[in-house]
């Protein structure tokens, strides 16, 4: 089981697997030349990336996000402003910080490297790292793949996965569900709502109170995006000259009379997850939710729908925790990543949950909050990634508004339907899963389809 904690991870951005993950992959690099006594030894690194985190890596900052993790950072701490001129430095002065204990030459241009041609067979997101010593003797190297929405793992991982999964937990969790059906059925049997069903698999892995503190915590964050977002103008850097629409958006809603709601209606979930999207394009702090990429679309629906009455808390809490159930169903049964599932794995994901989420503040029962969820997928799939100029921007942000707005009518459209609906969650994921492995790599973050190539890039 995994941890609602692993999906909701603060980090920044614009893109968890290809900016998160690689910050990981290199800190998990350098941690094994430490953990095996190869760190002294260690005077060159080359690391190459490979597939998708080649084709878009510029665009998704894949490069920096890697010198990061290789200087000891980490996605949950580090500050981007200071990072950056840390990683500036590299280019300009040629050397690294390695784990940010010792210096060693490092020339991005011969040492940091995009592999077009090297086909990668167990996840499209690869990296491949080696360690040399003085007299250029491999001293270690190592595969690493980024899964989607930060999760990292070794080749070594993915070819068993089932007996050495990279998320490790405490002890048993008391629901082990695999499926939409088995969480169901544990609310059923127990008299639970879905989100008390996931405290208890929680409360498994830490104290009730650590919970609590790190829900809060990410709903902080995602509440601090978004007052960013609204309160910064300019253009998102990476070429493309996008103008941020947040704030005004944001400043013409405040100019209208607040009685005018037949036009206002969807502004406000709009302008919340562009401000986030716009923010994360900027390399802004994010939380992954699920990914980098859709991580406007559970803020959105958090602020506008559940930050504004006396049950703050418990509100925001039930809503990520019952959003966090249906986003392991995804990563546990199919996959968050759009490198392998296009974007209705990332968007399609993160509308699911949102719905799902809201469905329950609203006081749905679990089997409208899983409707909800299945609708919120259901109008989703088939979505293509197609970023153009490879930058997390067009469609991106737009289509995170579009995204939260979609969540909220799923919840609605649940929360009227019979009682048995005929599609499932679990149908629905399966769906995703099959489409997503039948979409071309076109369409799968590469920005070789799609938008990308019919929209020029000046
Ligand atoms: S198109 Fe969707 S999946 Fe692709 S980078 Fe943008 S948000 Fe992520």
């Amino acid at each position: 089981m995994l941890s609602v904690l692993d999906l909701f991870r603060i980090g920044i951005g614009p893109s968890s697997s290809h900016t998160v993950g690689p910050i990981r992959i290199g800190k998990r690099f350098v941690d094994s030349l430490i953990r095996e006594n190869l760190f002294d030894q260690t005077t060159r690194i080359e690391v190459q990336l490979r597939g998708s985190l080649a084709f878009t890596g510029i665009g998704h900052a894949t490069p920096k996000a890697t010198l990061f993790g290789l200087m000891g950072m980490e996605p949950e701490t580090l500050n981007p402003d200071t990072a950056d001129a840390s990683s500036d430095r590299v280019y300009s002065d040629k050397v690294l910080e390695l784990g940010g204990h010792k210096t060693i030459r490092f020339d991005p241009e011969t040492d940091l490297l995009f592999d077009y041609e090297t086909e990668t067979t167990l996840h499209p997101n690869e990296m491949f790292l080696q360690a040399f010593d003085q007299g250029g003797k491999v001293l270690r190297w190592q595969i690493y793949f980024s899964t989607g929405g930060g999760f990292i793992a070794s080749q070594e991982q993915l070819e068993k996965p089932l007996e050495d999964d990279i998320v490790q937990i405490g002890g048993k969790v008391p629901f082990p569900f695999t499926s939409a059906a088995e969480l169901l059925e544990f609310c059923r049997v127990e008299d639970k709502e879905i989100h008390q069903v996931i405290y208890e698999n929680e409360d498994s892995m830490r104290p009730r109170a650590e919970t609590d503190a790190a829900l809060d915590r990410i709903a902080e964050v995602m509440m601090a995006c978004i007052k960013r977002g609204l309160n910064t103008e300019g253009v998102l850097p990476g070429g493309l000259k996008v103008k941020r629409r947040a704030p005004g958006i944001w400043q013409k809603l405040h100019g209208s009379p607040l009685s005018n709601e037949r036009e206002q209606l969807f502004d406000w979930l709009n302008v919340y997850a562009m401000a986030v999207n716009e923010e994360n394009a900027n390399g802004g702090q994010i939380v992954t939710a699920p990914t980098n990429g859709a991580a406007g679309i559970l803020p959105s629906v958090l602020k506008h729908y559940c930050c504004g009455d006396r049950e703050n808390a418990a509100n925001i809490r039930k809503f990520l925790l019952t959003a966090g159930g249906i986003g392991i169903l995804y990563k546990q049964r199919a996959s968050i990543s759009g490198a392998e599932m296009g974007c209705q794995g990332e968007v399609g994901v993160a509308c699911s949950m949102a719905g799902g989420g809201l469905a329950a503040v609203w006081g749905g029962t679990p089997e409208q909050v899983a409707s909800a969820a299945e609708i919120g997928m259901e109008h989703n799939l088939g979505l293509t990634c197609d970023p153009v100029g490879g930058l997390v921007q067009i469609p991106c942000i737009e289509r995170n508004a579009i995204g939260a707005v979609k969540a909220a009518n799923a919840a609605r459209l649940a929360l009227h339907a019979p009682s048995q609906m005929k599609v499932s969650l679990d149908q629905v994921i399966e769906t995703m899963r099959q489409t997503g492995l039948d979409m071309s790599s076109k369409y799968k973050e590469t920005s070789q389809g799609g938008l990308a190539v019919n929209v020029v890039e000046c």
